[in-house]
């Protein structure tokens, strides 16, 4: 190993930087950000180099945040294209290794802190933080024969390296998505983040793919081939319990095993019952409101509060952890283009909100007919204004979500729990304005009710005597 002014060590992973311990603050949701490994042939990679574009380490004010990017150049006789992302991901665990450095997220989305106790060990160079990185990916993945590293600060290159970067997480991604869960016979288990959420389990299926957005189907089927006692590993699909919500015996099995007996039950297409865990790493997190009876989405750039209050860093505190937490769900990106996609809650007839720029992400892959019904913020900031918005489209939840994959009815739609005094004054004020000439739009826009609610209150107006 290089000279080493670091102490690296597994028990490290995990360990958080806070601001007081702050040296200097890479990507997170200040800077851009991004890690990108990719395969070469042996003899473009000058193994062990360290290349630096941008300002040092030393150069950088205490206390800033900067732009940051790191790609990964690795060789090796057994190394396929279908490894780089594994490569890239186990980024997040070695990294961690550092005492003083703390890594989060993956890909686009990189967020990295360096502690003052760096500083105070005499690092000063980017290059003492990672040549000892490329001893230590040799080490835990010993099919890389070769790598070498460029650090980028600079910001504009930063900026153009990401750009070409998201061309190849695209690329990766277009390619996972033609596979199907009926098409294999086995699913790939992972369980690299436990240093961080010990009970956490991720299981990646083709119509399931990573939370974490870093692994598809295809890279857990390379990682287990080429490194079988890394923490990707095969789950021998079988035959599924109940294929509506995705649960599998041999996935129940992994979950219990893995867990430590936390739980035993894991299901892979719903958010209500014995959902998929969510380690902390997710690209984007799912909400239940019951308010409305449908499901919020917000991506980690949506700075703002989502309709019921919270905004995605403290939804974000309560769902990670490697717990099953019903009513809150960490997805990938990729998972919205799946045909299975929340398929036992009612799928895309679930979601009544998500943050526009997520919409706008994944637009290729809702269902066309529920587009234009899935609010905005631009649409609705709060819970009034959702409730408005989803009664005017006339959304699914309002009067009742019928299944696509099996044409079940699954919600009952939108009833009054408590029918007060003032919901009847302003049905009668209403029903006398009109003579009884009900026009449902109106209901809905003036009194905010569905036809259903509507004609509860009517019912509750009879049963006082008040109407006949
Ligand atoms: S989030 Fe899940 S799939 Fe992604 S690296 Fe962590 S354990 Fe693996």
């Amino acid at each position: 190993m290089a000279d080493i002014k670091l102490d690296i060590s597994p028990m490290y992973e995990g360990e958080r930087i806070r601001k007081d311990d702050l040296w200097v603050e890479l990507g997170g949701p200040k800077a851009d950000g991004f890690e990108l490994s990719l395969s070469a042939p042996m003899d473009e990679i000058q193994d062990g180099r360290v290349t630096v574009i941008g300002p040092e380490l030393k150069d950088i004010k205490e206390g800033s945040t900067i732009p940051f990017g790191m790609i990964f150049k690795v060789g090796g006789e057994k190394i396929e294209k279908d490894l780089e992302s594994i490569i890239e991901r186990r980024n997040h665990a070695l990294l961690s290794y550092i005492s003083g450095l703390m890594h989060l997220n993956q890909r686009y989305d990189i967020w990295m802190r360096v502690g003052k106790s760096l500083a105070k060990k005499g690092v000063t160079s980017w290059k003492e933080i990672f040549t000892p990185i490329i001893d230590l990916y040799k080490a835990e993945m010993p099919f890389i024969e070769k790598m070498e590293i460029t650090i980028i600060t600079d910001p504009a290159k930063v900026k153009e390296e990401l750009a070409k970067a998201m061309a190849v997480y695209k690329t990766r991604d277009e390619r996972a998505k033609g596979l199907h869960d009926e098409d294999v016979d086995v699913f790939y288990g992972c369980t690299l983040c436990q240093a961080f959420a010990p009970t956490s389990a991720c299981v990646v299926t083709p119509d399931r793919p990573s939370l974490c957005g870093a692994i598809t189907w295809f890279d857990g089927r390379a990682a287990a081939k080429v490194d079988p006692e890394g923490p990707q590993f095969p789950i021998p699909k079988g035959t599924a319990i109940d294929a509506v919500t995705g649960e599998y015996e041999a996935i129940n099995e992994m979950a219990a095993k893995r867990s430590g007996g936390e739980y035993s039950m894991m299901k892979l297409y719903t958010f209500f019952d014995a959902p998929h865990t969510s380690c902390g790493c997710f690209e984007t997190i799912g909400f239940y409101m019951p308010e409305v009876d449908g499901i919020g989405l917000a991506d980690r750039d949506f700075k703002g509060a989502t309709p019921n209050g919270l905004p995605f860093s403290t939804m974000a505190g309560q769902t990670g952890g490697g717990k099953q937490i019903v009513g809150f769900l960490g997805m990938g990106i990729l998972y919205y283009f799946s045909p299975k996609f929340l398929q036992a809650d009612g799928g895309w007839r679930r979601i009544a909100w998500m943050s526009k720029g997520l919409k706008e992400r994944v637009k290729a892959g809702i269902d066309e007919d529920m587009m234009a019904k899935i609010a905005t913020e631009d649409d609705a900031k709060d819970l009034t204004a959702l409730k408005a918005f989803l009664l005017k489209v006339d959304h699914p939840v309002v009067n009742g979500v019928t299944r696509k994959v099996d044409g079940k009815k699954i919600t009952e739609g939108w009833v009054l729990e408590d029918i007060s005094d003032e919901i009847k004054a302003k049905v009668l004020a209403y029903i006398e304005k009109t003579g009884g000439d009900i026009n449902i739009d109106t209901v809905k826009s003036e009194m905010a009710l569905t036809e259903n609610q509507f004609m509860q209150v009517v019912e509750a107006l009879q049963a006082d005597g008040v109407l006949e």
